[in-house]
């Protein structure tokens, strides 16, 4: 098995488009805040349109195509036409399972390279006390048809505080389910999680005796797994994303992050105005990346300190990564 830290590149781009907010669920923890992303589902040509601000590098930009929930947009199918024939170097698309509009009659598996699956819990109980009722079998069911067509799937399982205690579970769980990527996330404390208390990361001693471990044995099963690094010791190197990888989050009303940890606020990089990406007047998010400070991520300490500690001398006893350095365990 080998384990590497995923290196930051400007070389290849993520661009991570939310072409609605509205979904059929209410999970605790979503990262969507309608009151900054609106409630727009943008048209199949805006979204060609928007798409085309990236066509010339298409072939180095893993596209991914969220929600809200994707599969409610009545075109994704056509969307799905529109991002192949650009080009781009690979196609995910994220779902809670749900697979509207009988999406997976009406793509094929080698216009795609991933269906990517949340699920948050290896019991029923868990998982729909955090995603709602029935999401459980929704999201197990979905991935077992998608696999049945032949779609590649992966699973994305957001741990915090009311999950953890499951995450060894989950190498039971996703034995023979046909998935053959996992994707382990921190809960963040933004969007939805603020209304709902959901927002409760794990300590790090919690998280580094039970992550690595976890990930090893699905990796066991012939599964890529990546999770996040979350804490760095006092001689790793910190680096901010933003300054040193090409990642955009864009949402349906027009605005463009570089960091996920800055979507609840207005504080976003660009705006896509009439087709085209338009660099936003200071102050805005790229004013904090630049900044150093001896916990790491300047933006986590903004909004969510709780992951700190500090030791008698009120030095940090760790740095936290950037939220999109991740490790990654290939069997
Ligand atoms: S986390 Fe995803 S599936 Fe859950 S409510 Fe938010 S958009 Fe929908
Ligand atoms: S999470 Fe922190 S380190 Fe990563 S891009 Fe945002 S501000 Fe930079």
């Amino acid at each position: 098995m080998k384990k590497k830290t995923v290196a930051f590149s400007r070389q290849s781009t993520n661009l991570f488009f939310h072409i609605l907010t509205r979904c059929n669920l209410r999970c605790a923890h979503c990262y969507i805040n309608r009151d900054q992303h609106g409630s727009n589902t943008l048209s199949m040509d805006t979204i060609r349109d928007w798409l085309g601000i990236f066509s010339s590098k298409a072939k180095d930009t893993n596209l991914i195509l969220l929600g809200g929930e994707p599969t409610l947009h009545p075109n994704l199918a056509s969307v799905i036409g529109i991002c192949g024939s650009m080009g781009f170097k690979s196609i995910t698309i994220d779902t809670n399972g749900f697979l509207f509009h009988n999406i997976l009659d009406n793509i094929t598996p080698n216009q795609i390279d991933f269906f990517s699956f949340s699920l948050d819990g290896v019991s029923k109980g868990i998982n729909d006390s955090i995603r709602g009722d029935g999401s459980f079998d929704a999201v197990m069911s979905g991935i077992r048809r998608a696999v049945k067509k032949g779609f590649s799937c992966s699973m994305i399982y957001t741990v915090s505080e009311k999950n953890i205690h499951e995450v060894p579970k989950l190498p039971e769980l996703v034995k023979d389910l046909g998935i053959s990527r996992f994707f382990i996330q921190v809960v963040g404390l933004r969007g939805e999680s603020e209304n709902t208390g959901a927002r409760h990361q794990v300590s790090k001693l919690i998280w580094q005796d039970t992550i690595p471990k976890t990930a090893e044995q699905i990796a066991e099963q012939g599964i890529i797994v990546t999770y996040p690094k979350v804490f760095l010791s006092g001689e790793e190197t910190f680096e901010c994303a933003a300054n040193v990888a090409d990642n955009y989050f864009i949402f349906p009303n027009g605005r463009v992050y570089q960091c996920p940890l800055c979507e609840d606020f207005p504080f976003h990089s660009y705006e896509i105005i009439n087709n085209k990406l338009i660099p936003r007047p200071r102050i805005n998010e790229t004013d904090f990346f630049s900044l150093q400070i001896p916990e790491g991520c300047v933006m986590n300490k903004l909004i969510q300190p709780g992951n700190l500690s500090y030791d008698d001398n009120g030095l940090p006893r760790y740095k936290i990564a950037c939220c999109m350095l991740k490790e990654e365990l290939h069997p």
